[in-house]
């Protein structure tokens, strides 16, 4: 089996509501946040690990597909476009290796960068800070404030993610399955708390083939 072509997804991960991404929960410091976006320690700024971006889409396509476990897919059959795109669980001698895909850290975008260092000194900072209550509903009052850090909407990340086609592959096939896993993620959320609202993206991206 020999590796043909790389097909790369480039683009930019819009957020169209808050993210929160990654991060530590900072319950030890009492007054300080409950839980953090995750940043680059150099220059503080926030940015999509690679690794969550590629779990999200592969347990979305699971759900897709039908292979919902406790535990990722690790069938490892060649016919498995989890266990192709995204590797076999747990399943290192597996006939559908090796895995197909690769996703880059996302970083925060030039543009956001710019816009953001534009605002003024007070709202000069890449995140949001959000502030959120229990309702008690027979008293009818606030309870147990916790605090969040987002990135706030409107940011963009550079997006790259890389499909490595082989000579037997069905190209079509695997060119499909990321676009809709991409697809399915958009459907729902990335990062943390999106059933309330967070993580709502959009993908905006081109497909570019590198033969080799
Ligand atoms: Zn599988």
């Amino acid at each position: 089996m020999k590796l043909k072509k790389i097909v790369k997804f480039e683009g930019k991960i819009v957020c169209l509501t808050g993210l929160c991404i990654g991060g530590t929960n900072n319950d030890i410091n009492i007054g300080g946040l409950d839980k953090e976006v995750i940043k680059n320690p150099v220059t503080n700024e926030p940015y999509i690990p690679g690794s969550s971006l590629k779990g999200k889409m592969r347990s979305q396509l699971e759900k897709k597909i039908g292979k919902i476990d406790r535990n990722p897919c690790g069938c490892g059959q060649k016919d498995c476009d989890v266990c192709l795109l995204f590797g076999a669980h747990r399943n290192p001698g597996a006939p559908s290796n090796p895995t197909r895909i690769i996703v880059r850290d996302a970083k925060l975008s030039e543009e956001t960068k710019t816009l953001f260092q534009s605002l003024p000194a007070e709202r000069g900072s890449y995140l949001e800070f959000k502030g959120e209550n229990s309702i008690n509903r027979e008293r009818g009052t606030a309870e147990s404030p916790r605090f969040f850090e987002r990135v706030p909407e409107g940011a963009k990340f550079d997006m790259e993610i890389l499909l490595q086609i082989y000579d037997r592959d069905d190209e079509d096939r695997l060119l499909n399955a990321v676009r809709q896993s991409l697809e399915l993620v958009e459907l729902s959320y990335l990062g943390g708390s999106g059933t309330r609202g967070y993580g709502k993206v959009r993908f905006d991206y081109e497909e570019g083939e590198i033969d080799i």
